[in-house]
């Protein structure tokens, strides 16, 4: 009969040659739980720089036509539990950071409900894969958030399907570049507004009478909030607007036990910048003028927005965190 318990030299010597056998991203994986020296990694050689190729897509764009494809985390997250048993809603979250946000969410333990434009829903669909394949509840709410009825339905909705609602990510955004003011058309202001700030606004209103204490909402900044480029007039100020009402909600609702905090990304590779949000020469050079050398990519803030909503950042609120290569933040 074979025995069933093993030496510690035994087990050891086992990791060690499973280890060998694995390709250096499953050793990453792997050491999380073997607790194996992967030892510190180079920020600057981790992922691509600039020059990058020619490329553009309509509006919104999907992160599975870029080149090079982004990196949220579909293999490198590791989750350890810190989310076990949340409820979640992120806006954008079929591409980007939401992405990110989504599938470490769902790593940690959360059910997550992503919403997206329905020109997205290849995008959508393979976050909702990746959050059932975690082992979690994944629920697709498409829907134009441009819309007060679809950002109260969509609250109602998810709440319905997570049977609760203690993490709200507003992280949905619009961007396109103009050089001149003169050339933001009022439809264009309209939509940018409607977009980054109303809808905000609706959802947090919806949201909230299913807030409870130990709840949080994170909305996604921008270093252009502090620090706006010339051609980004209408979103610039909507960014500012985030970062604002962050800090005055944070006041509001922290007697209620409710935080709110923000992420401010400095340039980040995903769909919003090839679609519009950034100029054709920008893009080339994307992030290389950030001390890095390089743009970041969605997983490397996938952290943070996890670290928002874990109940042991209870003190944390009214925060914004930025994560932009060394650029500049407040
Ligand atoms: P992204 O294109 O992957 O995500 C933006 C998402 O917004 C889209 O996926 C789309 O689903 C959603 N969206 C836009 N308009 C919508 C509408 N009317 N209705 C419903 N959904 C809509 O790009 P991203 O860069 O990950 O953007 C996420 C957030 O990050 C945004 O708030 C953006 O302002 C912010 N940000 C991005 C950068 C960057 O360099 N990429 C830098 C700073 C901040
Ligand atoms: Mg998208």
């Amino acid at each position: 009969m074979q025995q069933n318990t093993f030496t510690r030299r035994q087990v050891l010597a086992g990791i060690g040659s499973t280890l060998a056998a694995l390709s250096l991203p499953d050793v990453v994986v792997a050491a999380g739980n073997v607790h194996a020296a992967a030892g510190p990694e180079d920020p600057l050689g981790k992922y691509p720089k600039p020059p990058f190729k020619e490329q553009s897509q309509p509006w919104p764009g999907l992160a599975s036509k870029m080149e090079p494809q982004p990196d949220h985390g579909e293999k490198s997250y590791k989750g350890s539990g810190r989310l076990a048993g949340r409820k979640a809603l992120i806006t954008g979250g079929d591409s980007g950071m939401g992405r990110a946000a989504a599938i470490a969410y769902a790593l940690e333990g959360a059910d997550v409900a992503i919403n997206y434009l329905p020109a997205e829903e290849a995008d959508a669909k393979e976050v909702i894969a990746l959050i059932k394949a975690a082992g979690c509840k994944g629920v697709a709410l498409p829907g134009d958030l441009r819309e007060e009825s679809f950002c109260r339905k969509l609250i109602a909705d998810a709440v319905s399907a997570l049977g609760g609602l203690d993490i709200l990510v507003s992280n949905a955004a619009r961007q396109q570049t103009r050089a001149s003011i003169l050339d933001v058309s009022s439809e264009d202001f309209d939509a940018t507004m409607k977009t980054n700030i109303y809808a905000p606004f609706w959802l947090i209103k919806a949201a909230l009478p299913h807030l409870k204490p130990g709840s949080v909402i994170i909305g996604t900044s921008s270093e252009q909030a502090y620090d706006p480029s010339a051609d980004l007039y209408d979103y610039a100020q909507t960014k500012a607007a985030t970062t604002n009402f962050v800090k005055s909600l944070a006041r509001q609702l922290a007697p209620k036990g409710i935080r709110v905090n923000g992420v401010a990304p400095g340039p980040i590779w995903t769909p919003l910048q090839v679609s519009g949000g950034a100029t054709m020469e920008k893009l080339k050079q994307f992030g290389g003028n950030t001390p890095m050398g390089r743009p970041g990519q969605p997983v490397e803030l996938a952290s943070i927005y996890v670290q928002l909503a874990a109940a042991d950042a209870s003190y944390a609120t009214g925060q914004v965190y930025g994560s932009s290569g060394g650029a500049g933040q407040p």
